[in-house]
């Protein structure tokens, strides 16, 4: 901008997982603007979050003081509107880490590890994520330790983690300018990706075909080639029907499929029963387009796949991610440029929170907690005994902190560092409980969460712009982000409070130098996730920023495409998984005759902690809105504006309505950020027996006027 800064610092933009560079121009120790700096995720655009969605950071909502619970206020699991000192009292950090390490340590010495489970967060840096993973690994002793992640690709990273072995993206999204055909599905990129969905736009622009496959009308189907609105949870009748008639066309790339998959007869036979016909009533579109897509996507130069939420939160999401696997390798279109699979990840870091370990059955770098091997290794490096079986995920851990007390694996107590799962965990009242019942919560946060108002310790942490860290994009790209300011009042630095509490439960950690010792906890993470980032140093981040991985020594500079000689499975091919319709668990009935699809819009990011205390974002977008088709409002009798009630088994809430023809007959959209109409309420936390994520993306409500 052209007004007077004291100083500009480099980062990253803290929301999406795009991962596009800014500049933080900084004056009397305030952020006052950002500019988009040239990356090579975002060539110095930004969307209105980056651009403007800074001064959340500046909010007097900021927590500057530990703060601890008042003695017999009861945990309350609704709505919070009141000050936090109604229901906590300020605390020194002596006196707080004192009863926020102490709480833990008792519950692990009274009632044994497994009593004790960690969140950490995407939104963190990896080298916080690293260190609190470690903590819950070597400290609390268990491996139940969590993110945000299980919300999210859980199920695309089980299928890839399978199918091709690696749970990372194949190709870049810049690497669309090297495609034909760009294949995006249950994605809106133009909200939740907006400069990765510039890729996309420019790339139409030169003549590249773009098929858009999503039950919502989105604004890139403006640019496709072909849209398919497919009927929600039809997901995978409709990519077998594509796969059926790659192979029946005798489209597949024999060669490709004979030298380098596995399992391709039990595919083949397995489709056949999906013909295009016989799938085009189940999934709504015709079957003539269906060929059209399907011959257009095998036969290009490059045909590339990039997926959202809308493929993998479903019970069946593991089984849409096969299903995109299984097209992209018989079709050839895998394992060079301009194709591939791009499932886009959505927080900024949960690729790098779930490399370096913040998962319940992986160490850093996906190595199996229950492979011996590993297990050893990482004994051997942490010098301490570890847990070799799978720890609890995100919705199982809140079903076990109200298990009964008889059972050896009721969670008691827990330290959730920068996630929000009372607003972000499905079938919210259950979850709320579950954090209620709780004996002891320690919550780590920038602001009074709905979680945090369920804590008995609260510890004020860092804001993005307040550390130094890196952080890994959708690309594989690890970045650098620098400190711009200091964090209000006594916020201190995550990292710091991390290592406190280690040392309060009896661990033997020093990481020193600058800030909080993240070159030395970087440098360790490094050595623990071996090869893959083996050739990106602490002093490489810091001259160029921004690195690729798999990068193997330091001249290495980094593999923008993977898979082109062989794929990481145990066979060096793919593993090719047939998948047959599996309906979602709760379909619309008499008394819930529509379908709820949750999600996101442009302005607000997630659970809105930060976005909806920024004042532009919030100026844009201040309120909660459902959205339905002109169709469907008029067979109500409701109007834009008018508030209705959405309900479903498990909860409702009151919101404004919102006319967008996009949305499906007999489907209400509501995003998730909003506390005052929380979605999650009514979602089904049901989940995908591989991936273990829930259903948000489909359960039966009722609306009602008024
Ligand atoms: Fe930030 Fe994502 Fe927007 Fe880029 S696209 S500015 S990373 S929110």
């Amino acid at each position: 901008g052209s007004q007077v800064v004291d100083r500009k610092v480099d980062s990253v933009c803290p929301f999406c997982g795009v991962g596009c560079l800014i500049t933080y121009n900084v004056r009397d120790e305030k952020i006052v603007g950002v500019d988009g700096r040239d990356g090579p995720a975002n060539h110095s655009r930004l969307c209105v979050k980056g651009r403007f969605g800074y001064d959340y950071v500046h909010n007097d909502q900021r927590l500057t003081k530990p703060l601890i619970r008042k003695p017999g206020i009861p945990k309350e699991i609704g709505e919070h509107s009141g000050h936090w000192s109604e229901v906590f009292r300020e605390a020194t950090w002596e006196e707080a880490l004192e009863l926020a390490a102490g709480g833990l340590k008792r519950l692990r010495d009274t009632h044994g590890k497994k009593s004790l489970a960690g969140f950490g967060s995407a939104k963190g840096s990896n080298e916080e994520a690293y260190l609190f993973q470690k903590l819950v690994r070597t400290g609390f002793g268990s491996n139940n330790v969590d993110h945000c992640t299980r919300l999210c690709h859980a199920s695309s990273v089980a299928a890839l983690l399978e199918g091709v072995g690696s749970g990372a993206v194949s190709n870049q999204v810049n690497d669309v300018e090297n495609a034909e055909l760009i294949f995006v599905i249950g994605s809106n990129p133009t909200s939740n990706h907006p400069v990765a969905a510039t890729w996309m736009k420019n790339a139409a622009k030169a003549g590249k075909k773009i098929v858009v496959a999503d039950p919502r009308g989105t604004e890139l189907g403006r640019q496709a080639w072909r849209v398919l609105q497919f009927k929600p949870d039809t997901d995978v009748a409709m990519l077998n029907a594509l796969i059926h008639v790659v192979i029946e066309e005798g489209l597949a790339d024999e060669k490709f499929v004979s030298e380098r998959a596995s399992n391709f007869e039990a595919l083949r036979e397995n489709v056949k029963g999906y013909s295009p016909e016989a799938m085009a009533p189940i999934c709504g579109i015709p079957a003539q387009t269906l060929r059209e897509v399907a011959r257009a996507f095998a036969t290009s130069k490059g045909s590339m796949i990039l997926w959202g939420m809308g493929v993998s939160q479903h019970v069946h999401g593991t089984d849409n991610a096969r299903c995109l696997i299984a097209l992209s390798t018989v079709s050839g279109q895998i394992g060079k440029p301009g194709s591939g699979l791009h499932p886009l990840r959505g927080q900024n870091n949960v690729q790098g929170a779930s490399d370096a370990g913040l998962i319940p059955m992986m160490f850093p770098n996906y190595q199996r907690v229950d492979n011996a091997q590993a297990h050893q290794w990482f004994e051997k490096f942490w010098n301490t005994p570890l847990d070799d079986r799978p720890g609890l995920t995100v919705v199982e851990i809140m079903h076990k902190a109200l298990a009964d007390d008889s059972d050896p694996l009721k969670i008691r107590g827990m330290y959730v560092m920068g996630e929000n799962p009372a607003m972000s965990d499905p079938d919210l009242n259950h979850a709320r409980h579950a954090l209620a019942s709780l004996e002891h919560l320690v919550v780590q946060d920038i602001f009074m969460t709905e979680t945090a108002w369920l804590a008995d310790v609260v510890l004020p942490a860092s804001a993005w712009p307040e550390k130094t860290g890196t952080v890994s994009n959708t690309d594989r790209m690890v970045q650098l982000g620098r400190k711009a300011i200091e964090p209000p009042g006594e916020a201190r630095q995550d990292l710091w409070i991390i290592q406190d509490i280690a040392r309060r439960i009896g661990l033997d950690w020093t990481y020193p130098g600058e800030e909080s010792g993240v070159a030395a906890v970087y440098e360790e993470m490094r050595q623990a996730m071996h090869a893959a980032i083996s050739g990106i140093t602490w002093e490489r981040l810091e001259r160029d920023s921004s690195v690729t991985y798999p990068c193997l020594s330091e001249d290495d500079p980094g593999q923008p495409i993977v898979f082109q000689e062989s794929f990481p499975t145990p066979t060096g091919r793919v593993k090719l998984v047939p998948a047959d319709i599996i309906p979602a668990n709760e379909r619309p009935d008499a008394e819930y005759p529509f379908v709820l699809i949750t999600g996101r819009q442009l302005e607000h990011w997630h659970t809105g902690s930060m976005t909806r205390r920024a004042t532009v974002l919030d100026a844009i977008e201040p309120m909660a809105t459902a959205s339905m088709n002109g169709a469907d409002m008029q067979r109500l009798g409701v109007q834009p504006g008018d508030v209705i009630t959405v309900a479903s088994r498990r909860g409702e809430v009151a919101i404004h309505l919102r006319r967008d023809d996009g949305t499906p007959t007999g489907a209400v959209f509501i995003p998730f950020a909003y506390y005052e109409a929380a979605a999650n309420l009514m979602t089904n936390p049901v989940l995908d027996p591989f991936g273990k994520i829930p259903e948000f993306k489909y359960c039966a409500v009722r609306v009602t006027p008024g």
